[in-house]
């Protein structure tokens, strides 16, 4: 069995206050909590204040190439770009990269040991336009390493075979 984790979005609940997006981008921070910056957060809020489009996006898969085929979407006559409701980190635009790296950052529901009670963009979402739930179903836990082998082709592919080589190998020796 496999532990399914689901965020709930209640897009007509959303203020536009950007509270998830400060938390998520403070524990994802190097110290944690060390500085916030939203371009580092897992959930982004598409914002157009003036036509009152509030729509929370968390962060879903790495993909290297672009797609053609687009959508449009006009819900309640609110016209959306386009790409606006994706959730992937694609090389079309800088969404859901992290600035100082450009790794693709993916949600990970704020996973750590102890486990949280509920992801943090949950948590603070005082308007409750965020709700979490989990449930069980057939099947194997998510796939590690494949998100491992993500990150390290996006960085061979940023800085050369070599040089993640090398600083993997002072890194381990500077933990012995
Ligand atoms: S914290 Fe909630 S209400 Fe505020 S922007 Fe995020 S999803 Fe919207
Ligand atoms: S952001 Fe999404 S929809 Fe837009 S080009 Fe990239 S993969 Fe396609």
């Amino acid at each position: 069995m496999k532990k399914v984790k689901l965020i709930k979005i209640d897009v007509d609940k959303c203020n536009g206050c950007r509270a998830c997006e400060v938390v998520c981008s403070a524990f994802h921070a190097a110290p944690k909590y060390s500085s916030t910056n939203p371009e580092r957060s897992r959930i982004r809020v598409l914002f157009d204040p003036l036509r009152d489009i509030y729509v929370p996006v968390l962060a879903g898969e790495y993909t290297e190439a672009e797609c053609n085929g687009r959508d449009l979407y006009t819900i309640d006559g609110k016209v959306y770009d386009e790409c606006a409701f994706c959730r992937a980190s694609c090389p079309s635009r800088k969404l859901f990269k992290d600035p100082d790296s450009g790794l693709p950052l993916k949600r990970d529901m704020c996973e750590e040991e102890p486990p949280l009670p509920e992801p943090l963009c949950v948590q603070w979402c005082l308007s409750d336009a965020l709700t979490y739930e989990e449930r069980e179903e057939e099947g194997e836990e998510g796939d590690k390493k494949r998100e491992m082998e993500i990150g390290l082709e996006s960085l061979i592919k940023k800085h050369g075979a070599k040089t993640v080589m090398d600083t993997v190998a002072r890194l381990s020796k500077d933990k012995h």
